[in-house]
């Protein structure tokens, strides 16, 4: 057990209190569809709450329900995804509406062990859908909560030798200390308490409404992020952001019109050049592969446009 019941119910009583006059009004926590929730967790995987909350609502009124989504032309569903990044996940989330009409009557399954067999639902977005969707008393374990944790428990939470967290023992920490009653709100509080108040860099202790029973408060040392992780890229530009520019490129060529490659290559790097050319055709090979885009030949030149 990470705390002594006295002290866990003590911690609970103080974060509820706290969510209820400070929790975020994000508009899929007023949601019942499951439909739209899985949605916003798809998005919110990869893609920050501010953004989140523009695209989220023009998505829904383009696709509002799995079965609009799963009979979309996946190019439709690639442009409707705009602006959010990591573009993969579009197209996992069609094929996980088309599971769900194919093989679930149309309706999300309700354990974590067949959530986590469809496209894209991972351990964190399968016990979030069975506690936001079908209120079950799970853990949820995000980025947020896992520092949250780890810094209110640091003595049931260990570190490797880098400081890195065990999150295996985030997870029994997180179930351990679950309120039953108030799953769905427990949950939230902790992740609204990591997005604004204990933060990865400089939290506010002094504003925590559980600065009273945390090990760790005041003792995080201030600092501002770190040099970020080098990414394979070109030029200083990693390849994630040049996979980015080509579907970019292509959501903004009308209907289903092929651009030749050296069209294409102009437009996603207006500096390219022959020494260019093997660097860009493994970019198409990776995102082709994905399904994120499709090509074909003419002759010699290579045509590429969105998948149908
Ligand atoms: S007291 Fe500080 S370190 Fe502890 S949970 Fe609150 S913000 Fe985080």
């Amino acid at each position: 057990m990470p705390a002594p019941q006295h002290r866990q119910s003590r911690i609970t009583g103080a974060l509820l209190r706290w969510y209820r006059r400070n929790g975020r009004a994000l508009p899929w926590r007023r949601e019942n569809d499951q439909y739209r929730i899985l949605v916003s967790e798809i998005m919110l995987q990869q893609t920050q709450v501010r953004r989140v909350l523009e695209l989220y609502p023009r998505f829904l009124k383009r696709f509002p329900t799995f079965r609009s989504l799963a009979n979309a032309r996946t190019s439709s569903v690639i442009r409707a995804w705009r602006g959010m990044g990591y573009n993969n996940r579009a197209l996992r989330l069609q094929q996980t509406a088309r599971t769900i009409l194919q093989q679930h009557d149309g309706k999300l399954p309700g354990t974590v062990e067949t959530l986590q067999q469809l496209p894209g639902i991972g351990r964190y977005t399968a016990h979030a859908l069975v506690c936001f969707v079908f209120g079950e008393p799970v853990p949820v374990v995000d980025t947020n909560i896992i520092r949250v944790l780890s810094r209110l428990f640091p003595r049931a939470i260990s570190r490797d030798r880098s400081g890195k967290v065990n999150v295996e023992a985030v997870w029994t920490a997180a179930r351990s200390i679950l309120p039953r009653q108030n799953a769905y709100r427990w949950n939230q509080a902790l992740m609204d308490l990591g997005a604004t108040i204990c933060t990865s860099f400089n939290p506010q202790c002094d504003r925590c409404p559980v600065t009273a029973f945390c090990p760790s408060a005041f003792r995080i040392k201030k600092r501002s992020p770190g040099t970020k992780k080098v990414e394979p890229g070109r030029e200083g530009i990693p390849n994630r952001l040049y996979r980015g520019k080509v579907v970019e490129v292509l959501r903004n060529v009308n209907g289903r019109r092929f651009l030749s490659f050296s069209h294409l290559a102009k437009q996603v790097k207006p500096n390219y050049g022959e020494r260019d050319k093997r660097w860009l055709r493994g970019i198409l090979h990776g995102l082709e592969r994905d399904g994120l885009i499709a090509t074909k030949r003419r002759g010699s030149t290579l045509l590429v446009s969105l998948p149908e």
